[in-house]
């Protein structure tokens, strides 16, 4: 897991801001990990923690994972940096106690071990579905009136969570929207500049190997579905691409609606042929799926290392091979810079050309 230190401070040091000061701090934020940060800060200056811990969930062939991300522990705060993939998971039947809470729809759990260490378990739902838990430990137990405080604040965090994550998604599909592709990558691109390492004369190079592939994908003649069938089943197709679009791809990629008939998709940490083959065997569950009334319907794809350049820079990368999968024949992936290697391609004038994305 990849996290740094935000702040440590002595324990004896608790200040008693007021509960409605700490609320309004967490309803100031608009970004998940800052909120997440300003409930930590909250649920220390009220009473001891041990540590806090944010637990995600996955399943990968059938079997439920747990990745935890640190937050806090020994009063130190920690950032998580969800850019990286090489987190710690464990398997969810390691949490007994949690298992039982998520299936029978409970608000929170607790496990009290015989040294007096006391574990909360308190999941968050977004739309009945889990998508993480708070987890708090302490060395002693907590008294029901403390536990209480624990489930108001986790109570407003759930709901402010799911109201950011509300403007954060696509109404049609329920995809990340372009805003938040647009603050992700940016923040992306700013992460790697600042892990780059610095040459001897103190400037920053990039990084030479991408840990992310970025790939645009616009379906093919997306039009004549609308003018053939009308625009309900138009959106149909949109909602079975963006299904599709969720199951080719794994927990810790992003997907985005980019716009109309075109998705973002940015994969973590593959190298080059299962990037391709990645999304080659997306671009193929497409061509196999019989789509309702429609039928066929295909899409081409292109996509680029995000290594290198500003976010607009690689986005036109993405954007210029997916043109040329579309001038060459429609339902493929193409691939940057393989293009530009084989002459396929020229370097665009970004001031001038006519790529839609600029
Ligand atoms: P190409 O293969 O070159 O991509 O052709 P295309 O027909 O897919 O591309 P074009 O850009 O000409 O058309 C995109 C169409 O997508 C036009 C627009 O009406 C439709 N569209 C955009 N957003 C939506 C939407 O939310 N719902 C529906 N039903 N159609 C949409
Ligand atoms: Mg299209
Ligand atoms: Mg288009």
């Amino acid at each position: 897991m990849d996290s740094h230190l935000l702040s440590s401070s002595p324990m004896a040091a608790k200040s008693h801001t007021p509960i409605l000061q700490h609320l309004v701090d967490i309803t100031g934020h608009r970004d998940h990990s800052r909120l997440e940060l300003s409930v930590v800060s909250a649920l220390r200056q009220l009473m001891d923690i041990r540590r806090i811990r944010k637990l995600e969930f996955f399943t990968q062939d059938d079997t439920a994972y747990v990745r935890p991300h640190l937050l806090l522990e020994h009063d130190q705060v920690f950032a998580i940096d969800d850019n990286t993939s090489d987190h710690h998971c464990d398997l969810l039947s390691d949490y007994p106690e949690l298992l039982q809470c998520i299936e029978q729809h409970t608000n929170s759990t607790q496990r009290v071990e015989p040294d007096g260490t006391d574990t909360l378990w308190l999941p968050v739902r977004l739309d009945n579905k889990i998508v993480s838990c708070i987890e708090i430990t302490n060395d002693t137990v907590y008294s029901a009136q403390t536990v209480d405080v624990i489930h108001g604040i986790v109570e407003v965090y759930r709901n402010y969570q799911s109201l950011l994550d509300y403007s954060e998604r696509d109404a049609l599909t329920g995809l990340f929207n372009r805003k938040t592709f647009d603050e992700q990558f940016s923040r992306h691109a700013r992460n790697a500049a600042s892990l780059a390492p610095a040459s001897a004369g103190g400037e920053r190079r990039e990084s030479s190997s991408p840990t992310q592939w970025l790939a645009v994908v616009d379906i093919d003649h997306f039009k004549q579905v609308n003018d053939r069938f009308g625009h309900v089943y138009g959106d149909e197709v949109l909602i079975l691409v963006a299904n599709l679009l969720r199951s080719s791809f794994r927990s810790n990629d992003r997907i985005f609606r980019f716009g109309g008939e075109e998705f973002v998709v940015l994969l973590r940490s593959a190298e080059l042929e299962s990037a391709r083959s990645i999304f080659e065997r997306f671009r193929q569950n497409i061509e196999e799926y019989d789509f309702p009334q429609v039928g066929r319907v295909t899409v081409s794809l292109g996509f680029t290392g995000t290594g290198h350049g500003a976010p607009v820079e690689i986005l036109g990368h993405a954007d210029q091979a997916l043109y040329y999968a579309k001038q060459h024949g429609r339902n493929q992936v193409c691939y940057y810079e393989e293009l530009m290697s084989g002459g396929d391609l020229q370097v665009a004038d970004v001031a001038h050309n006519d790529v839609e994305l600029f």
